[in-house]
């Protein structure tokens, strides 16, 4: 079933010095030995191991946040990409998050909710 997301998609990176225990990678199940590894999503990684999923580049270098989305890890080109704003609703006007359910209709794009109040006949009074 499918289900509007409406959980925030951009996760700040962090990259920390370790300290005390030594932590393992999220990416590579490996400890990290490094004198910096990046912390996001509440685990800790290499920075060799937080690659977007897409075009591999190592996250920790192309900026200070990361998008998450079905699983996936993404760069914000490549979340653009894929998951970019939708445009705005035929019915109400506003523009449509990327992550939001839509309804295509011709050239006209719709959140799901427009497109069922407007397409559902209206039962006369
Ligand atoms: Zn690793
Ligand atoms: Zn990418
Ligand atoms: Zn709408």
């Amino acid at each position: 079933q499918a289900q509007v997301n409406k959980e925030d998609i951009s996760v700040p990176m962090l990259s920390v010095q370790p300290k005390g225990k030594q932590k393992g990678c999220a990416g590579c199940n490996r400890k990290i030995k490094d004198r910096y590894l990046l912390k996001a999503l509440d685990k800790y990684w290499h920075e060799d191991c937080l690659k977007c999923a897409c075009c591999d580049c190592r996250l920790g270098e192309v900026g200070s946040t990361l998008y998450t989305k079905a699983n996936l890890i993404l760069c914000r080109r490549d979340y653009l990409r894929l998951f970019g704003t939708t445009g705005n609703c035929a019915a109400c006007s506003k523009l449509i998050p990327a992550f939001e359910m839509v309804m295509r209709a011709r050239d006209n794009v719709y959140h799901l909710d427009c497109f069922l109040t407007q397409h559902t006949p209206q039962t006369p009074a």
